[in-house]
């Protein structure tokens, strides 16, 4: 099938593509990578009448890691937080995620911001943007929103994004807990969809009990599944293996995987369990090494 017609417009400055999508309001589409818009598009499942390109914009591709934070603008493909050795020393969980994605051209011309965007509950990044505490940065012509990344997830394909809005950049504070922040996620094949995935960080003190802990899920639910109560109930408990499967357990009395024909939910649990408490081990590890493992 081909896509129904759409107007195409591709503006050079970020003030022009905000005014378009706010003249043109639920009629229109910024358009990133294409690598998810594209084949809606073709399939139909979306018909919007005006596509907005976002990929001839000056200054959008900023990937910055450092004065506390990391910051990435709408043009920043998978690939390029893949192959960031900043990245990987600071936040090391977004640039092992980054890696899962699709296959090597799908993660060249995709955007991390599109992926935030397009909210799939098996993606990756929604999950470590919840985890480790992201903000995401909204903007309309002439005002911008902060939204923190837990507010920002609604639902399936569903994001706190209105329409004439754009995601202009997501950031995430750059701390212990990011820095000790690991990635596990299994999937059937090489560049397939998560069945199940983790986003994980885990600190202890010096008395070797847990100070900070942020845990989120893909592919367990409507979107990413954090849940603040099991977290909270493991902070200044000493991470056995014991305590993490009880906190696995608990984060996953509130996930809602789905049977499908890949998987049924009883396996995605099960695999989320493994993959949760393999994650915060790796995590435990790479605070006690101070150093990060190569995806
Ligand atoms: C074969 C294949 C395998 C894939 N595997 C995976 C996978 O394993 N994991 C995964 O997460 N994804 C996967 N994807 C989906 C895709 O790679 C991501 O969703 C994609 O990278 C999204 O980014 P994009 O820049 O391509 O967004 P686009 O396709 O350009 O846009 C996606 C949506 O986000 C909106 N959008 C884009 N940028 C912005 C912005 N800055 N502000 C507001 N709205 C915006 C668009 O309007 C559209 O609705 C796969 C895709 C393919 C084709």
């Amino acid at each position: 099938m081909k896509p129904a017609p759409f107007a195409y417009e591709r503006p050079t400055d970020l003030d022009q593509a905000l005014l378009l999508l706010d003249r043109h309001g639920p009629e229109a589409k910024p358009l990133a990578g294409g690598q998810s818009l594209l084949p809606m598009l073709a399939l139909r499942m979306v018909r919007p009448a005006v596509l907005v390109d976002l990929n001839r914009l000056e200054g959008m591709a900023r990937l910055e890691v450092g004065d506390g934070r990391v910051v990435v603008g709408p043009l920043v493909r998978h690939q390029a937080a893949v192959e960031s050795a900043a990245l990987r020393q600071e936040m090391p969980a977004l640039a092992e995620a980054a890696a899962w994605i699709g296959h090597r051209e799908i993660r060249n011309r995709g955007t991390i911001l599109g992926s935030l965007a397009h909210a799939d509950p098996a993606a990756e990044l929604p999950a470590v943007a919840v985890a480790f505490g992201a903000e995401l940065v909204l903007a309309k012509a002439g005002s911008q929103r902060v939204v923190p990344a837990e507010e920002f997830f609604l639902g399936f394909f569903t994001t706190a994004l209105a329409p004439g809005e754009l995601l202009v950049s997501c950031r995430w504070p750059l701390g212990a807990l990011g820095r000790a922040g690991t990635f596990r996620e299994f999937s059937l094949r090489d560049g397939d969809f998560a069945l199940a995935a983790v986003a994980a960080g885990l600190v202890v003190g010096a008395d070797g009990a847990v100070s900070e802990v942020g845990v989120a899920l893909a592919g367990m639910g409507t979107g990413p599944v954090r849940s603040r109560k099991a977290e909270a109930e493991l902070i200044g408990r000493k991470p056995t293996e014991g305590t993490l499967l009880e906190f696995a357990a608990a984060v996953l009395a509130e996930a809602e995987p789905a049977d499908d024909l890949r998987a049924t939910a009883d396996y995605r649990s099960r695999l989320a369990r493994e993959l949760i408490v393999e994650a915060l081990t790796a995590s435990l590890q790479r605070t006690a090494e101070g150093g990060h493992e190569r995806a």
